[in-house]
Parts: structure tokens; C-alpha cells; sequence
């Protein structure tokens, strides 16, 4: 496996297998690698016959008052993930070489970036768009693979990719989970033994209003409801956004009438999790 640090070393690495025809996969990650990065690599690896993995700790993605400085950084266990999965190249650009002086330009998304995450954090889906297209260009795959864990980035990526023309075949895949339930992330690590049996509670909430939609339930009142009441059995937990919404727009809507996503954010501790489900409405019978 290659580790490529400098962009225009990965720029003529990618341009040199474009030409002879090879289809190159890509996965951009912050590092600190599990199995929902792993899962990625691994369907990366089989629909593509060259694989990119990026780790980059993005700054700009990061609030004021966000974990940039404590995010887990554990390269050489990265590294290892990544050659076990049969990578080819390692990038990993320094935030100097990512954002050097003189940098200014921003991507935004603005209908899709102001609610639910963007709310929380102004600055972050701009952070994203930015680093995103900027790692399009510099590893210029021909298909690149995100998961459905973070819904609204997913979202983000695929209307940015569409509205700049960026070529890139764009593959979401579904979140992988921990035995409980609870979404795989690298910020799992930061919850204390207490904290993390509590913090299934996010996605027993989620099911929670999925079973009112499956079960028949079309107001999305009552199934926002059904997901609060889970959440309210734990006095710890805060709720960010408990939300009903059209997959598409990310609007939420008021009554279920056909595919849509529960999304939801807590806080336990200093702790913010995120995550999401996709549910369909039950066969109507004629
Ligand atoms: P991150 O390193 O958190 O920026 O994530 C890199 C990529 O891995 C993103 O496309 C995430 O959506 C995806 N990812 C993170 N956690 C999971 C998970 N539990 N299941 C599937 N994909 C994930």
C-alpha cells in the first residue's frame, strides 16, 4: 500500500491510472477506523479496480467548541485496517497542504446544510462541501462511496456532485451497527462505560416512530412523539432534533404519505450522537 501525503503527488497518481482505463473507488474518512469505514472499503474494493482511502481530521468541519483537538488520530491502526482491505493508496494531506495561505473559496449547499446538523453547527456542512470536492480533485475517482449513518452529509454530497458537474458516481451505504444497535462512530470511544449503555437509547427511539409508520401511523405528530417518549425514560439524555423527513429534501413533513427519514441527535454527557432510519409506509391494500 502507498501513503501519498502531498496533493500533487495523489493528483498524478490517479491521472496516470485514469488514463489507462482503471475505474478508481474512494473512501474519505477522518480516520479512526471501524467497521462502518471498513464496510465502505470493502464494497469500494469490489466495485472498483483501484481504492483510495483518505484521513484527513478536517479543521474546518469543526466548531469553535467541537473535539477537534481530542479526535482519535491512531494512524498506524488505521494503516493496518487499510491494508488489510487490500487499499492501494493511503492519502493522507496535512490541513497546510489541504489550506495553504492565500486559500478562500467555500462550497455551500444552503438548502440542505440549514437544518438539523447545520443548525447545530453553522460552519460544518460548508466545511464538508469544501473538503470534499477539494479531495474530488485531488483523487479524482470515478465513484465514491459514503455512509447512510451520516444521512444529511449523504444528501449534501450527492446535489453537490449533481449542481458542479462533478462526475463522480456517488454510493451510499447502509450504517453498520454495534451488537445493541447503536451506530458505529468514532466518538462511541468517547462515551464511559454508563454512558454507552444508554446510548442505544437514540436508535430504540428511532425504531420507536419507524413502528408507528409500519404499523399504519401517517401523522407525523404522533410518530415524532412515540420517538420523544423513548428518549424521555432516560432524565440524562438531551434531545438536539427528533425529526420526520422527505429523504430528498430533507423538509420535514406532516404527514406520512410515502418513503421517509426519522433523524435524530442527543446529547449524553458531552457526548453528541447522530443517527437515522429509512422507512417505508406499509403496502396500502385496494
Ligand atoms: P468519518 O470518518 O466519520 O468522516 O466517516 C467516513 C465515512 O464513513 C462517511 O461516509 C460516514 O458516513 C461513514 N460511516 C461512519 N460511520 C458509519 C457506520 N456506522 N456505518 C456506515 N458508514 C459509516
Amino acid at each position: 500500500m502507498k501513503i501519498i501525503r502531498s496533493p500533487a503527488a495523489m493528483i498524478a497518481w490517479s491521472e496516470a491510472l485514469r488514463r489507462e482505463g482503471v475505474t478508481i473507488g474512494f473512501v474519505p474518512t477522518m480516520g479512526a477506523l471501524h467497521e462502518g469505514h471498513r464496510s465502505l472499503i470493502r464494497e469500494a474494493r469490489l466495485q472498483c479496480d483501484a481504492l483510495v482511502v483518505s484521513i484527513f481530521v478536517n479543521p474546518t468541519q469543526f466548531g469553535p467548541h467541537e473535539d477537534l483537538a481530542k479526535y482519535p488520530r491512531p494512524i498506524s491502526h488505521d494503516r493496518t485496517i487499510c491494508r488489510k482491505e487490500g487499499v492501494d493508496v493511503c492519502f493522507e494531506p496535512t490541513a497546510e497542504a489541504m489550506y495553504p495561505a492565500g486559500f478562500q473559496t467555500t462550497v455551500t449547499v444552503p438548502a440542505v446544510a440549514h437544518r438539523w446538523e447545520g443548525e447545530v453547527r453553522p460552519h460544518h456542512f460548508a466545511g464538508v462541501a469544501t473538503v470534499v470536492t477539494k479531495l474530488f480533485g485531488m483523487v479524482r475517482p470515478h465513484r465514491a462511496l459514503f455512509g447512510q449513518k451520516d444521512f444529511q452529509q449523504s444528501v449534501l454530497v450527492q446535489r453537490l456532485v449533481k449542481d458542479l458537474n462533478l462526475g463522480v458516481d456517488i454510493v451510499v451505504r447502509p450504517t453498520v451497527r454495534e451488537q445493541d444497535g447503536l451506530a458505529m462512530s468514532s466518538r462511541n470511544m468517547y462515551l464511559s462505560p454508563d454512558e454507552r449503555g444508554r446510548a442505544v437509547t437514540l436508535y430504540k427511539s428511532l425504531q420507536a416512530g419507524a413502528k408507528v409508520i409500519r404499523t399504519g401511523g401517517t401523522d407525523a405528530k404522533t410518530v415524532r412523539s412515540a420517538m420523544a417518549q423513548v428518549i424521555t425514560r432516560e432524565s440524562t439524555i438531551t434531545t438536539d432534533y427528533l425529526t420526520v423527513c422527505d429523504p430528498l429534501t430533507l423538509e420535514p413533513v406532516a404527514s406520512v404519505r410515502s418513503r421517509v427519514v426519522l433523524l435524530g441527535a442527543i446529547r449524553l454527557g458531552s457526548v453528541r450522537l447522530i443517527d437515522n432510519l429509512l422507512v417505508n409506509t406499509p403496502p396500502q391494500n385496494s
